[in-house]
């Protein structure tokens, strides 16, 4: 195990592609009971080409944030037709770039940008599948930085102004109105939470018929289901049965109606860790300190959210001490374990940060002039 992981210089990504295989089958197993599902991996949560075309190979479409997200993602063999685009903020460029590869469905998030894409589309000759993304205003039992369905987050349409824009949408020549889009937040594990988004999408959908608007081709669920941080070795495989099983006896979809899902960190999260090594053990007057090679360029959650990450010695069986298990960059917030056990840990131990597959090589920056982290996979270690 040691020498395997020894081979590659430090820090870097490891994803475990035998793992990523069963999660992805485990999805696969659950969705395809129903008819009319459909599954866009949220490119955001992991966008490693090796794991995208992986992803892409079991029959996954994909949720693009970005202009960049959808040029990755045809470069990695997803067909544009299985592309969906959402984002408070589509730039020109990205909103033209969508049209000309021929997504399948734009998520709006208010009418102003509704209005660039008609004209834009218009300019082009094209015409935009257009899905609105409502604010269902259904809290989640998650960090407060990662609900995205109140009220007061800055993303969606009012549920309020649903049917005003439908009917403005509908007078615009570039633009096709296809459906619905929610997404109430991310690391969720209170299956409740997507119970509660279940009934507003069908009082949501009352509404619309009761206004006479029957024509809602697709309803699209977003993501969200969370992984066990916590015992990563325990729940490899999150738990897709609970899940999908919410929406099939919660969700009442009308006859013909197709319903996509958004799942990022679910799909990717345990499959991935952070190969570090131990610089330094440093012994303060109160605290001991073991600094890695691997900081919060490399693995930002817990300087962004706190986020916990299990923290394993590969090379080292001696009995455990407490340490605060640092990176070197320079901020205080570059922390990523404080008072976690830990064997006794010597310069040269390597050491692996769990679950760090989703949110993990994508955020990394090169905050102190460092080099993003490579990534290798299980068949590069030879495993
Ligand atoms: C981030 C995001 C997702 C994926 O969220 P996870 O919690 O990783 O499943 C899905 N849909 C949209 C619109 C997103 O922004």
């Amino acid at each position: 195990m040691r020498d395997a992981f020894g081979k590659f210089r430090t820090p870097y990504y490891y994803y475990d592609t035998q793992l990523l295989g069963e999660t992805l089958a485990a999805i696969k197993s659950e969705t395809d009971k129903h008819e009319g599902w459909h599954l866009h991996y949220a490119v955001k949560a992991c966008a490693n080409p090796k794991v995208l075309s992986q992803i892409q190979q079991a029959g996954f479409g994909a949720d693009c944030v970005s202009g960049g997200e959808i040029r990755t993602c045809l470069k990695n063999g997803f067909p544009a037709s299985e592309i969906v685009f959402a984002g408070v903020g589509k730039a020109d460029w990205e909103i033209e770039l969508a049209l000309e590869a021929g997504i399948q469905c734009f998520n709006v998030e208010s009418i102003p940008e509704l209005e660039v894409i008609a004209e834009i589309a218009e300019r082009m000759g094209k015409v935009a599948n257009v899905s609105f993304r409502i604010n269902p205003d259904v809290g989640a039992h998650t960090h407060a930085h990662i609900t995205t369905g109140l009220a007061e987050n800055k993303f969606g349409i009012a549920k309020e102004d649903m049917i005003r824009v439908i009917r403005v949408a509908r007078q615009m020549s570039g633009i096709r109105f296809v459906g619905l889009h929610f997404h109430i937040g991310s690391q969720i594990l209170q299956m409740d939470d997507f119970q509660a988004l279940c009934f507003r999408v069908n009082e949501l959908q009352d509404q619309l018929e009761a206004e006479g608007i029957t024509d809602v081709k697709d309803i699209n669920v977003g993501g969200g289901l969370g992984i066990d941080y916590q015992n990563p070795d325990g729940h490899p495989v999150p738990d897709f049965k609970a899940y999908f099983d919410t929406y099939a006896k919660y969700l009442k979809l009308r006859p013909g109606q197709h319903l996509h899902f958004e799942l990022g960190r679910a799909v990717v999260g345990q499959c991935g860790s952070l190969i570090t090594r131990c610089l330094y053990v440093k012994q303060t007057a109160t605290k001991e300190f073991v600094i890695v090679d691997a900081g919060m360029t490399e693995l930002l959650r817990p300087a962004l959210y706190g986020a916990h990450h299990q923290i394993q010695n590969l090379s080292s069986t001696s009995p455990e001490r407490t340490y605060d298990v640092v990176g070197p960059i320079c901020e205080s917030s570059d922390t990523f374990a404080r008072d976690c056990q830990l064997p006794l840990t010597k310069r040269g131990d390597l050491i692996a940060l769990r679950s760090a597959g989703a949110y993990g090589e994508t955020m990394a920056s090169q905050y102190n002039c460092r080099e993003l982290p490579a990534a290798y996979t299980t068949e590069d270690l030879n495993l």
